[in-house]
């Protein structure tokens, strides 16, 4: 019966269902230890232009740091951090430190200092997050021109209000990319309806750029119609030469990825700030034509 069936579903995967319960109520726990012991950091990722060889922007990425040294990446902790509300507080706080760490660095030995805050659809759909914006860089004294937020394209299934709170953020002077551009199913849709300034141009489409087949055209592509809108566009996860000799065939592209840095720390950033000019053009000495 069907019954007995339920039965025997039961028995044969309660052992795993419980296991699953108990390592995510232990993620669980360990996370809002986390939150009240302050075990997050900041690091970031410089985005650059080689034109002007200088740092354009860099990212904010979150890392949970473990009392025991490991180090947790937000891809591994965000399902359970969302499913719990933790994600509230983890996001608020990225947002403050970033904005505060990026107006110090405003003030002294970065005045052209910009960041990029990566933001949950959760923190977009609240009420009150165009405020708490506004009213960190007024505490924090950071020109809205400096500060970037970033949306993947979930952001578009939360509706007309979202674009209203986009909207507000253009007119205060704050910049909107739309991140992994290129893995969704709207991104054309995406590119009318949001008020965007810049485009971000996943890693999964990059890898492949210098490989042959049709991905360098699609990302050309992807460029030219970023540029003919009028939007900034930046190619994530570039790791190669070989990568970089393609995009630079393109004007005005900024790159992002491991060939240029990896995330770094906030210590770290005035010295790449002050010595990336050399390293970049090295990068751009070293990367060949491509075929
Ligand atoms: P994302 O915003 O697309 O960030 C890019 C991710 O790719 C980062 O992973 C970065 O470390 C990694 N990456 C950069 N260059 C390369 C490369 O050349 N090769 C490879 N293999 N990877 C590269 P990370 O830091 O683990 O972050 C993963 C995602 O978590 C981010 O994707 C972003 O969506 C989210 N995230 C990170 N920090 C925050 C945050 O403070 N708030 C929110 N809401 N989301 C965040
Ligand atoms: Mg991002
Ligand atoms: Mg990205
Ligand atoms: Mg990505």
């Amino acid at each position: 019966s069907a019954k007995e069936l339920g039965r025997n579903c039961w028995s044969l995967y309660a052992p795993r269902l419980l296991e699953a319960a108990a390592s995510r109520f232990k993620v669980e726990q360990a996370l809002r230890r986390a939150v009240e012991r302050n075990e997050f950091e900041l690091l970031y990722q410089p985005e650059v232009c080689f034109e002007s060889l200088e740092t354009h922007t860099v990212e904010a990425l979150l890392r949970w740091r473990q009392p025991d040294g490991n180090v947790v990446s937000p891809a591994d902790f965000f399902a359970v951090a969302e499913q719990t509300g933790l994600i509230a507080d983890i996001s608020d706080w990225a947002l403050r430190t970033a904005i505060q760490t990026a107006a110090l660095w405003h003030k002294g030995p970065w005045p052209k200092a910009r960041v990029a805050v990566n933001i949950s659809s959760q923190q977009l759909i609240s009420s009150s997050f165009v405020t708490r914006l506004q009213s960190l860089l007024q505490q924090y004294e950071l020109p809205a021109q400096c500060l970037e937020i970033e949306l993947t394209e979930n952001v578009l299934q939360t509706g007309a209000n979202t674009v209203a709170a986009l909207k507000r953020l253009r007119e205060l002077g704050i910049s909107i990319a739309l991140d992994d551009f290129g893995t969704g199913y709207s991104s054309l849709t995406s590119l009318e309806r949001l008020p965007l300034t810049r485009v971000k141009i996943d890693r999964s489409l990059v890898t492949t750029i210098d490989t042959g087949g049709r991905s360098p055209a699609i990302v050309r592509s992807i460029i030219g119609l970023c540029h003919s809108l009028g939007l900034q566009v930046t190619a994530e996860g570039v790791e190669r030469p070989t990568q970089l000799g393609v995009l630079l065939t393109d004007r005005g592209v900024q790159v992002q990825g491991y060939l240029v840095s990896r995330p770094i720390n906030a210590a770290t950033v005035p010295v790449f700030i002050a010595e990336g000019r050399a390293h970049l053009e090295q990068l751009m000495i070293a990367a060949p034509p491509p075929l």
